[in-house]
């Protein structure tokens, strides 16, 4: 099936351990996020955020239970459909030794350089441009990109990949509080139609999204709005 409008996601009573590890990340987790709705998921470090994220992705399949998007399980999609629906900004966003031009087109390969200038100058690389513009070399021998740069590249991929469904891992740690203010507001313009699972340990911003859901030990423990928290 294909997954080109709004995205729902389903998480069904899913329980997910690593290969060869014995304790159990999630445990019978359940989860809704309607089509265009945006969640915040919270929760302290280790308690499985990143993992659920990832099976969301498929980067490794639930124990037990299931995923469903629009009501079909993850497995009914092959891989690029997948990829083309999904826009993730991991939690380490990994920067290939290539130019800045090649960085940002795997994430949308049509993308002209005007449009590659412009999403950089919004997320705030524009200053990546000032010497050999594109072409400035990344990644082995290049130009060293911080910590907060590489989370920002991650941003602009994700806001050229243009998927319905955003899935971001703590795209603004290590940024400084205006920074992040700017940024959070971007990814929300940006995603005004789409859903967005965020991760965040922080709670700047979290009065912008429809719905914050705190995790413990593998199970949504406290969901609601913000506000009612
Ligand atoms: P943080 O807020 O620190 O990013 P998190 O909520 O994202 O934490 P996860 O990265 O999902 O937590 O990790 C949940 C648990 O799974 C942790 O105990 C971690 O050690 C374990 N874990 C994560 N990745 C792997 C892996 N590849 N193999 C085995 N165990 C893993
Ligand atoms: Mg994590």
């Amino acid at each position: 099936p294909a997954l080109s409008e709004q995205i729902a996601v389903n998480i069904d009573h899913v329980s997910f351990s690593y290969p060869n590890q014995p304790v159990s990340v999630l445990n019978d987790i359940s989860l809704s996020v309607q089509p265009g709705e945006k969640i915040a998921l919270l929760g302290r470090t280790g308690c499985g955020k990143s993992t659920l994220l990832q099976l969301i992705t498929r980067a490794w399949d639930c124990s037990q239970g299931e995923i469903r998007l629009n009501d079909m399980p993850l497995p009914a999609f092959d891989e690029a459909t997948l990829r083309q629906a999904t826009g993730v900004v991991s939690q380490r966003v990994h920067v290939f030794s290539s130019t800045l031009r090649d960085n940002l087109k795997i994430a949308n390969d049509q993308a002209t350089d005007l449009e590659l200038k412009t999403v950089l100058e919004q997320v705030g690389l524009g200053k990546l441009l000032e010497d050999t513009g594109l072409n400035a070399w990344l990644g082995d021998g290049g130009r060293p990109l911080s910590g907060g740069e590489q989370r920002r590249l991650g941003i602009a991929r994700a806001l050229l990949h243009r998927s319905p469904l955003l899935l971001l891992d703590e795209p603004t740690e290590g940024l400084d509080a205006d920074t992040e203010k700017q940024i959070l507001e971007l990814i929300m313009q940006h995603c005004q139609h789409k859903t967005l699972i965020l991760i965040t340990h922080r709670l700047q911003g979290l009065d912008k999204m429809d719905r914050v859901c705190v995790m413990e030990n593998g199970q949504i423990v406290e969901q609601g709005h913000h506000a009612k928290l």
